[in-house]
């Protein structure tokens, strides 16, 4: 009984011009109702404005991040309070190109999660292991921290999707197998059961992302585990659509 929940994640990519044909295409899509499947974008910034006024009200949209606190001198973050302001409900929180490029620990990243959805946003977070730590063995134990590392500083997962995105499949074409999405998507499960609560293990959705494609999407879709996708590249193209129909 868990919604399925397709997010596009346009990263640092994007022109007006762009944005508003990757909008046009999703407006004009016949895709499965709102109670079937919840669908959020997740444009950079600057766009957020013109998404919002354009994009379809069954659609919703998301942040990149915010800032960890309340706002003040803090050259070049946004807040929570800010989206929660301009109306945006999600915020993408703990993905993998700012903990590796930019140096978000898990602490950081718990902190970021628990401040934002102590000002109601809605929360999509990320974890996923590197090839590296993939090589040597410790995938579980390292998505077992990342999320330790939340669940250290929050109380309610209501808001909470967790996208688990293997940094070695993202934009690398090299897609989880579904097997392999679908074992660390039973264990994550398997953590909430035994550390937060049966509950929580049953409704939380838990999404793949990393190399999603339009031709991927389906058998993913299928397994048990799966609740959903975190799309980067191909949210940026009409394949988006098919991604958003692999809910039924
Ligand atoms: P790609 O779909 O481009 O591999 O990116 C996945 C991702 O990082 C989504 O957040």
């Amino acid at each position: 009984a868990r919604k399925f929940f397709v997010g596009g994640n346009w990263k640092c990519n994007g022109t007006t011009e762009e944005v508003k044909k990757i909008v046009g295409t999703l407006n004009e899509a016949e895709v499965p109702p709102q109670d079937v499947v919840e669908v959020v974008v997740s444009p950079p910034f600057v766009f957020l404005p013109l998404v919002k006024s354009l994009l379809r009200p069954d659609f919703h949209v998301a942040a990149q991040n915010c800032w960890v606190k309340k706002g003040g001198a803090f050259t070049g973050e946004v807040s929570a309070e800010m989206l929660v302001d301009f109306g945006i409900s999600w915020v993408i929180l703990g993905h993998s190109e700012r903990r590796l490029l930019l140096g978000e620990s898990n602490e950081f990243v718990g902190d970021k999660v628990a401040y934002a959805l102590a000002k109601n946003l809605k929360v999509i977070a990320c974890v996923g292991e590197t090839l590296e730590q993939r090589e040597s063995g410790s995938t579980l134990d390292i998505v077992a921290a990342q999320i330790k590392a939340i669940s250290e500083r929050i109380s309610n997962w209501t808001n909470v999707v967790v996208a688990y995105e293997p940094v070695w499949a993202i934009g690398t074409g090299k897609v989880a197998s579904p097997a392999q999405a679908q074992e660390v998507h039973s264990v994550l499960r398997e953590w909430f059961h035994t550390n937060v609560s049966p509950e929580v293990a049953a409704s939380i959705r838990i999404i793949y992302g990393g190399s999603v494609s339009g031709a991927n999407c389906k058998e993913l879709a299928t397994q048990p585990d799966v609740d959903g996708f975190l799309v980067g590249g191909a949210s940026l193209k009409p394949e988006f659509v098919d991604i958003i129909k692999s809910a039924t």
